[in-house]
């Protein structure tokens, strides 16, 4: 069985395509960069309508497999941006109508976690999932994805975005801001902002900015992740415990900074836990863990009826009907 997946919640529009056993045969991805400030969603979305077939067609040609062998076509339905949402789904719809192949709407947000089990020997972990826009702590437990913890503002890759906007680092800022924080040497005292399993990140952000004057951008960077990803690592843990889990896995763009996995190996080594982290194209946005979560799902018996593919900018974690565990 082989299922195409499409990626487009938000700035990155992707196509992926995955066999039954979880190899990636294809997964390509491309990235619009606003030209000043955050994303723009209808520019964003221009941006896929305009490149998206190109992506599908290099996809298409990377994997070396006809259109006629493509068995499920599954289309990222959300959370994200509407605009962006659509784009993906008409190309979705357009594919799964011409082949005459089922269509299956995936959660993003599982995604990033089921991609980790197909990949990775990893039963049962607990995914902490930290990209632009969302920052949340996901498991499985009694029948359903739950989410354990969450940002209560705006997601930690965005508030570094922010950060780095405001310092004239490129976008995307994650990167800079690790690089620069490596040559920090004084940590700044921050608001640590965890309630209960949740986080706050705009208050850290503005008291950060605040900082810009009086101290080098090596030190603030080095305390924003200091203080940042100690939050993060401290509600995974605590997921864990409750869970009594000793899988930790990584997804989401801002997975791939070095020093966030540090700090959760160090965590995950003091439980006698694993920690797994996929590799930078398969943790930031992508195509194939939508393709990997929709072949679990149409192998599972799902297959959707053009009228359930309308795209659903708020579709929750929780939401989602796990028949393929
Ligand atoms: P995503 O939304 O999952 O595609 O991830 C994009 C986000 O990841 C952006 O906000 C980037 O700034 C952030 N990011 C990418 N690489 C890194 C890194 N090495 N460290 C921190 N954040 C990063
Ligand atoms: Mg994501």
């Amino acid at each position: 069985m082989i299922c195409l997946g499409i990626e487009s919640t938000a700035h990155s529009f992707g196509v992926g395509i995955v066999d039954e056993q979880c190899r990636i045969l294809a997964n390509e991805t491309i990235m619009y960069s606003p030209k000043q400030g955050g994303i723009h969603p209808r520019e964003a979305a221009n941006h896929h309508a305009d490149k998206g077939p190109a992506v599908l067609k290099l996809a298409m040609e990377k994997a070396g497999i006809s259109k006629q062998e493509i068995d499920v076509v599954a289309f990222a339905q959300g959370p994200g941006l509407g605009p962006c949402l659509r784009t993906g789904a008409t190309m979705a719809r357009a594919l799964s109508l011409t082949l005459k192949k089922p269509i299956v709407g995936v959660n993003h947000c599982v995604a990033h976690l089921e991609i980790g089990r197909g990949m990775f020997d990893c039963q049962d972990p607990v995914l902490l999932y930290v990209s632009g826009g969302n920052t949340q702590v996901i498991a499985f437990a009694n029948g359903k994805y739950r989410v354990f913890g969450e940002t209560l503002d705006i997601g930690i890759g965005n508030m570094l975005d922010k950060f780095g906007r405001e310092m004239d680092m490129p976008f995307p800022a994650g990167p800079t801001i690790e690089k620069m924080a490596r040559d920090g040497d004084q940590y700044l005292d921050l608001p640590y902002s965890v309630k209960g399993m949740d986080i706050a990140f705009s208050g850290i952000l503005t008291a950060a900015l605040a900082k810009k004057e009086k101290h080098k951008i090596e030190d603030i960077s080095h305390s924003l992740q200091e203080t940042t990803f100690a939050m993060l690592v401290e509600v995974t843990e605590r997921a864990m415990a409750h869970l009594g889990t000793s899988e930790v896995l990584l997804g989401g763009g801002v997975a791939q900074n070095k020093r966030l996995q540090e700090m959760v190996t160090i965590m995950a080594s003091e439980r006698d836990a694993r920690m797994f982290v996929p590799p930078g194209p398969l943790c930031s946005d992508n195509g194939a863990m939508i393709a990997w979560n929709g072949l679990l799902m149409n192998k599972a018996g799902v297959a959707h009826d053009i009228s359930e593919t309308k795209v659903d900018q708020r579709y929750r974690t929780d939401d989602v009907d796990v028949v393929w565990r």
